[in-house]
């Protein structure tokens, strides 16, 4: 695929030049089909057993994007008191809520059971906790099966190798303290990491936690967990994940776990990334090209405060170059370039030594897949504004979602 934004029509009747000049530079724009599709993808993993899709908001909490959400039938999964207060505002049911957290007190824990909250709980001392509180409630735990996966080593989340989860060594004795408190574990779940770009990854860690199940009695469901990952390298032809080749495998492994245990429960997965990540681009113009000691540097205003990814995980997005609201097609001139963001670290680099084509002061700069842990992850650090979010909408037209912070809403906290 040459450029990304042409093949999608991405902006739709908006004009990159004018949706900066109208709610400021950088931006982050969405483009709500592409969204939902996104979001169909996930809700149709299993269609022959009863299935659920929680999405994991963390990825992207905007509230515009919940309320998409919900239209389109997702659940969502919430990993802290103020994600499940944002899920209630955006219209979430409390049934549709699914609480994961990891670590947290007594008055967090309490909050979702005061509101009738579905919770996982991750450790033996959070669940002995969660029965003091709970006494002869419901609950669920999260299973760590001894095998993770993931793009990097900060996003394995199953293994010997993380903080996540109840060892499978520990199973019998989260059992027994659930026994002690008489709460009943209608569920288990998993999350082993992110960005698996093979079904077969996925696949086995749905093995092992269906391995775990057999050793309940009954549940009333099994939780498969996220990760599902997206081209980030679309541009050099990157394909997407099957999502057809993965319904039909899972679709036989749980035939086959129907078969053998003698019940169906509800079966669930819990994406972030996948769903809302490849509807955004972040823009942001370019103010300065200079070479520093032969290496060429394109300053930019998407910093490590916008976008955190390639900083923390090392990550690649791919980038396409505007001019005149046209995309710079590769296939004129290319040069190795830095694009650096305009935070003071040296590690403020959005693309190392990056093959684009020649880019000159005030062109735009689209980083692609911005959707996912991009403006949930930014900050506002070297008291930088965090960027406005802006929709194309099904019509093709720009809705703002968010507007851009302003000086005052930094310093409200200070006493
Ligand atoms: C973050 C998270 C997810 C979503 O992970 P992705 O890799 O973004 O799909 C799912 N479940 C849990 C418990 C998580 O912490």
């Amino acid at each position: 695929m040459d450029s990304y934004i042409n093949y999608c029509n991405f902006f739709g009747n908006a004009a990159p030049e004018k949706l900066l000049s109208e709610y400021g530079s950088p931006l982050y724009v969405y483009n709500e089909n592409i969204l939902r599709n996104s979001m169909r993808n996930v809700a149709n993993i299993v269609t022959k057993y009863p299935f659920t899709c929680n999405y994991s908001i963390k990825a992207n909490s905007n509230l515009k994007i919940l309320k998409i959400a919900l239209e389109e039938g997702l659940n969502c999964d919430a990993m802290s008191e103020g994600e499940i207060r944002l899920l209630q505002m955006a219209g979430f049911p409390n049934d549709r809520i699914f609480y994961v957290p990891n670590n947290v007190s007594k008055e967090e824990l309490q909050f979702a059971i005061d509101n009738s909250i579905l919770t996982s709980l991750d450790s033996i001392a959070q669940l002995e906790l969660y029965g003091q509180l709970n006494p002869g409630g419901r609950c669920a735990i999260r299973i760590n099966p001894g095998v993770g996966a993931g793009h990097h080593e900060k996003v394995v989340t199953a293994g010997k190798n993380t903080k996540f989860a109840i060892a499978s060594d520990d199973l019998d004795e989260a059992i027994s303290v659930a026994r002690k408190y008489d709460l009943r574990i209608i569920g288990i779940n998993q999350h082993v990491g992110s960005l698996f770009m093979n079904p077969d990854a996925f696949l086995s860690s749905c093995r092992n936690i269906l391995h775990f199940a057999e050793r309940f009695d009954r549940l009333d469901f099994i939780d498969f967990g996220g990760g599902f990952g997206v081209p980030y390298h679309k541009l050099s032809g990157e394909e997407a994940f099957d999502f057809a080749s993965l319904t039909l495998k899972l679709t036989d492994l749980l035939d086959e776990f129907v078969d053998k245990v003698g019940y169906t429960p509800l079966f669930k997965t819990e994406p972030g990334r996948y769903v809302p990540c490849e509807s955004a681009i972040l823009l942001g113009k370019v103010y300065s090209v200079k070479t520093n000691a032969d290496k060429k540097y394109v300053g930019t205003d998407i910093g490590m405060n916008v976008l955190m990814r390639p900083v923390l995980y090392d990550s690649w997005h791919d980038i396409e170059v505007i001019r005149n609201n046209e995309v710079v097609l590769p296939s004129d001139k290319k040069e190795k370039v830095n694009v650096v963001g305009n935070i003071c670290e040296t590690g403020d680099i959005i693309a190392k030594e990056r093959e684009l084509p020649i880019i000159y002061k005030d062109d735009i700069i689209a980083v692609l897949d911005a959707g996912a842990y991009g403006f949930s992850m930014s900050s506002n650090y070297n008291m930088r504004y965090r960027p406005a979010e802006v929709m194309i909408g099904s019509d093709g037209n720009p809705v703002l979602i968010r507007r851009r912070e302003t000086f005052e809403d930094l310093i409200r906290q200070f006493t």
